[in-house]
C-alpha cells in the first residue's frame, strides 16, 4: 500500500445522527483512512450526546472551527416532541445547525452534483443554479409567542442611551399568534460580500431577491445594503469580469428560474434558501447531489450534505435490511474539507486525493454503478441499484 498523506492542522470533525452517522463511519474506512492519515478534532453531536451535554458541544464545536478554520460536519437531528420522547431527552434544544450558524455568521452555498446520465427534472436547466442562503437570524432566531386573548402587541425597542421606539404590530381581538425576527446590518454587508466575492471567484452572474415591497423597512434594508456593497466594493471587479448583478423580487426570481438555463448564483435571504435549495436539489436529481458549505466572514468554513440524517432508512437499517442510501454528498462534505485543509496548509497531496476521491464518485455513477435515488432517474437505466455499502467499495474500487 503507498504511504498515508499526512497532515497539519486537524480538522474539526463533527458526527450526527441516524443513517448519515452510519454512513459516515463507511466513508472513513473505506475511502479516506486507506490513504489520509486523517487528523480531527472530533465532536460528537448525535442527539444523545448533545443532551448529555446541555448542548455545550455544539458550541463548543463551533467555536473550534472559529480556531481551526476548517469544519466537517454530519447531518443532525433537530429535536422535536417525537424526538423527546424516541431518545428520553432532558429538554429539547435549538437545531445545532442554526446554533452553528449563528456562532459563525456567513452564508451557506448549495451547489447540485451533475452526473451526465441524471437530467433535472426542468427540462430547460442546462447548468447548474447555485443557492448562496444568508446563514443568520430571521425566523431562524425569532421570538414568538401564543397571543392568549384580547390586547394589543406592540414591537418595542429600547436604545442603550433609554431612548424608545414603538410600533403596534396588532390589536387582538381574540386568540392569536406573534412573531418578532432581526438581522444585523453588518451580517446583510457580510452576506453580500460573500456572495459576489463568490461570483467572482465561480465567474457566475448573481441575483438577489425579497419581497421589499411588501417588507418595505425589513427586505428594504436587504436590497439596500446589498446594492451599497455591490456599488461600493465590487462593481469595478464585476464589471471587469463580465459578472452582472441583478435584484427583483422573490417571487419574479422564482419564476425566471424555472424559465432558465441555469448557471448563475441566487443569493437568498435565511428561510428562501432553506426552501428553494431543497427545490433546485430536488429538481437537480436528488437531496444526496448537493454540496453544501458555510463561510463566515472570518474565514472559517464548514462543509456538510445539504440532506438530513435520511431517518427511514435508518429505522430499516436498524431492523438489519440493506438500504441504498446515497453517501455522495456527505463524501463531498468530507473532499471539499480536505481539500480547504490542503490549500490551506499547502499540501498538494492532499488536495490532488480530494479531487480524485470526487472524480471516483461520479465516474462510479456514470458507469451506471448507483444508489436507488439515482437508479430511479438515471438514462439509460442501471440493472440493479447498489446499497450504500456496494456504492461505497465501487467507488474505492476506483479510486
Ligand atoms: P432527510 O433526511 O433529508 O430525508 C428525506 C427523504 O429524502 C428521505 O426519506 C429520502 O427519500 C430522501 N433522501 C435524503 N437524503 C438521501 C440520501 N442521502 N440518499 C437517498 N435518499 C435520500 O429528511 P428527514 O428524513 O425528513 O429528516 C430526518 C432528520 O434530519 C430530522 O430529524 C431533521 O431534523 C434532520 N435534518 C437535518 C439536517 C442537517 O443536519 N443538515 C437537514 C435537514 C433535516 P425516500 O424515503 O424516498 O428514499
Ligand atoms: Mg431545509
Amino acid at each position: 500500500m503507498a504511504a498515508r498523506i499526512t497532515m497539519k492542522t486537524p480538522l474539526v470533525e463533527i458526527d450526527g445522527d441516524e443513517m448519515t452517522r452510519v454512513l459516515w463511519v463507511l466513508v472513513k474506512e473505506l475511502l479516506i483512512l486507506p490513504r489520509v492519515d486523517l487528523k480531527t478534532e472530533y465532536y460528537d453531536l448525535g442527539l444523545l450526546n448533545r443532551d448529555a451535554t446541555g448542548d455545550a458541544v455544539t458550541v463548543e464545536s463551533a467555536k473550534a472551527i472559529q480556531r481551526l478554520g476548517v469544519g466537517v460536519k454530519c447531518a443532525t437531528i433537530t429535536s422535536n416532541a417525537g424526538r423527546q420522547v424516541e431518545y428520553h431527552l432532558k429538554k429539547l434544544y435549538p437545531s445545532p445547525n442554526a446554533t452553528i450558524r449563528a456562532i459563525l455568521d456567513g452564508t451557506v452555498f448549495r451547489k447540485p452534483i451533475a452526473v451526465s446520465n441524471i437530467s433535472p427534472s426542468v427540462s430547460t436547466w442546462k447548468k447548474p443554479i447555485i443557492i448562496g442562503r444568508h446563514a443568520y437570524g430571521d425566523v431562524y432566531k425569532n421570538a414568538e409567542l401564543a397571543v392568549p386573548g384580547p390586547g394589543r402587541a406592540e414591537i418595542l425597542y429600547t436604545g442603550a442611551n433609554g431612548e424608545e421606539i414603538r410600533t403596534l404590530i396588532a390589536e387582538f381581538s381574540g386568540p392569536g399568534i406573534v412573531q418578532g425576527i432581526h438581522n444585523l446590518d453588518e451580517s446583510i454587508r457580510n452576506f453580500a460580500r460573500a456572495c459576489f466575492r463568490y461570483a467572482l471567484d465561480e465567474k457566475l452572474p448573481i441575483w438577489f431577491a425579497a419581497k421589499d415591497t411588501i417588507s418595505k423597512i425589513y427586505d428594504g434594508r436587504f436590497k439596500e445594503l446589498f446594492n451599497e456593497v455591490y456599488k461600493t466594493e465590487f462593481r469595478e471587479q464585476c464589471d471587469a469580469g463580465g459578472i452582472s448583478y441583478f435584484y427583483t423580487l422573490i417571487d419574479d426570481a422564482v419564476a425566471r428560474v424555472v424559465k432558465g438555463e441555469g448557471g448563475f448564483l441566487w443569493a437568498c435571504k435565511n428561510y428562501d434558501g432553506d426552501v428553494m435549495s431543497d427545490m433546485i436539489a430536488s429538481a437537480s436529481g436528488s437531496l444526496a447531489m448537493m454540496t453544501s458549505v458555510l463561510v463566515s466572514p472570518s474565514g472559517a468554513i464548514e462543509y456538510e450534505a445539504a440532506h438530513g440524517t435520511v431517518q427511514q432508512h435508518y429505522y430499516r437499517w436498524q431492523r438489519g435490511e440493506k438500504t441504498s442510501t446515497n453517501p455522495t454528498a456527505l463524501i463531498f462534505a468530507w473532499t471539499g474539507a480536505l481539500a480547504k485543509r490542503g490549500e490551506l496548509d499547502r499540501i498538494p497531496e492532499l488536495r490532488a486525493f480530494a479531487k480524485g476521491l470526487e472524480q471516483a464518485v461520479l465516474q462510479t455513477i456514470e458507469a451506471g454503478e448507483m444508489t436507488g435515488d439515482l437508479a430511479r432517474l438515471a438514462v439509460p437505466a442501471p440493472q440493479k441499484a447498489l446499497d450504500s455499502r456496494e456504492f461505497i467499495e465501487a467507488i474505492a474500487r476506483r479510486l
